[in-house]
């Protein structure tokens, strides 16, 4: 394991920070003077890239469009070269500093926006407690896993659209909806409505027909935490026979700071022992999970907190780039910009649990948040923070939160505010 790497930014060098020297996450901030520009978190700060391209041989016309999808195209040898000019130049002891310094901003006199464009979002179910547990739930424990599901990543493609920042309030979706001593559905608002712990894999390279699980690992450009918000009752009637539809497609909320897969390396780890063999075009190859602390806290309207779920994601059964490799597997092109959901990272036990529906055992068992308050899922008001750390020698690697509050259910009127072009994918 590295040892924390120090720079002259003198807030990187705590064992607190999530924005170490090892780290270097990418984002898109605004401020009083500053539109969607690019940035790297280095402590407290954050570097403006667009307005500093210059200095590390990036044409300028890179971070022009306020995302990180055209840096991304220019391929890992860039990736790279940037990275490692952005350690030189940052690290402790360096020339650099009078050059970069005036191009520092304080995170806390900042926006964080969408960090890059999605192009396509495909989301899976690769936790093997979690699908056990849900199983478990609607199939019986002899029945939990579906047969397919320890030979192949399964996974339904999502709406890219529907994909926020953290900070984005989340209305409660309305629904057809049918309980099980309704005599015909209804249409009304979601009440079994839910969060997803998941870890998102954001695509750098294109493919375009059958890659590697080595090629889809490298094509990888970082990742992102995720929560795929999930109205369990609009699921229930909904899903049979084609899977997830509207109840997955109100917002999937993520982390603002792409963490590459670069500052992740130190922190690889094999995949749990295979119960079949894998077939080749899914087969390890490597250790391509990583060990990621994770945490959830729900804070209601009334401003109670409590940490409902401490797991890692370490307990996932498929990699982001078993699944990659398997989506490219009938010839599916992927492109710059794709979004992988790992699937609900749950570990064993009862805290550890990545849903609601798990933590309250489809609401049967109300979760105690303290102070007398029990939630078997998500109430208005309530706001699902998740957190995420790679911990190292006297350093962390965090993402940022990703962090929604609920808002109360609209039938009508119901729209997140789509303003002009590509600014919906942005707060402001
Ligand atoms: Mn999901």
């Amino acid at each position: 394991m590295t040892d924390r790497l120090n720079s002259w930014v003198s807030s990187a060098n705590s064992a607190e920070t999530e924005f170490p020297l090892n780290n270097l996450p990418y984002g898109v901030f605004s401020s009083v003077d500053r539109s969607c520009h690019c940035g790297v978190a280095i402590g407290d700060q954050i570097l403006d890239v667009t307005t500093v391209a210059d200095a590390f041989d990036i044409p300028a016309n890179v971070f022009a469009s306020g995302a990180w999808n055209d840096f991304m195209e220019l391929g890992p040898k860039t990736w790279e070269s940037f990275r490692a000019a952005l350690m030189d130049r940052l690290a402790e002891g360096t020339d650099a500093r009078l050059e970069l310094e005036p191009h520092l901003v304080a995170q806390a006199e900042v926006q964080l926006h969408m960090p890059f464009t999605v192009t396509e979002f495909t989301d899976f179910y690769s936790g093997r407690h979690h699908a056990t547990n849900v199983g478990t739930m609607f199939r019986g424990a002899g029945n939990a896993l579906p047969p397919n599901w320890l030979h192949i990543p399964i996974g339904y493609n999502g709406r890219a659209s529907s994909i926020v920042v953290s900070g984005t309030d989340v209305q409660r979706p309305m629904g057809q909806l049918k309980g099980p001593n309704d005599v015909l559905p209804y249409f009304g608002p979601s009440a079994r409505f839910d969060f997803e712990l998941e870890l998102g894999a954001i695509v750098g390279t294109p493919s375009n027909g059958p890659i590697s699980v080595d090629q889809a690992d490298a094509n990888i450009f970082g990742y992102v935490l995720l929560n795929d918000w999930s109205a369990r009752d609009i699921q229930a009637w909904e899903y049979q026979p084609l899977g997830p539809f509207q109840a997955k497609a109100t917002a999937t909320t993520i982390s603002p700071w792409i963490v590459t897969t670069a500052a992740l390396a130190p922190f690889r780890v094999h995949a749990p022992e295979r119960k079949f063999e894998l077939l080749d075009h899914i087969k390890d190859s490597g250790p391509m999970l990583f060990d990621i602390a994770l945490e959830v806290d729900l804070t209601t309207a009334t401003g109670k907190q409590a940490t409902i779920s401490r797991t890692n994601y370490r307990e996932m059964y498929y990699s982001s780039a078993q699944q990659l490799a398997h989506h490219t597997s009938c010839g599916c092109p992927m492109r710059t910009g794709d979004l992988l959901g790992s699937g609900t990272i749950s570990g064993p036990d009862k805290g550890s649990h990545g849903s609601m529906l798990e933590l309250s055992w489809g609401g049967k068992e109300p979760l105690s948040l303290g102070h007398g308050i029990f939630r078997s899922f998500i109430e208005d008001g309530d706001t699902i923070s998740m957190r995420g750390h790679a911990i190292g020698s006297g350093y962390l690697i965090g993402f940022g939160h990703c962090a929604g509050t609920i808002l109360s259910a609209q039938a009508l009127g119901f729209a997140r505010g789509i303003h002009k072009g590509k600014s919906r994918f942005h707060l402001d």
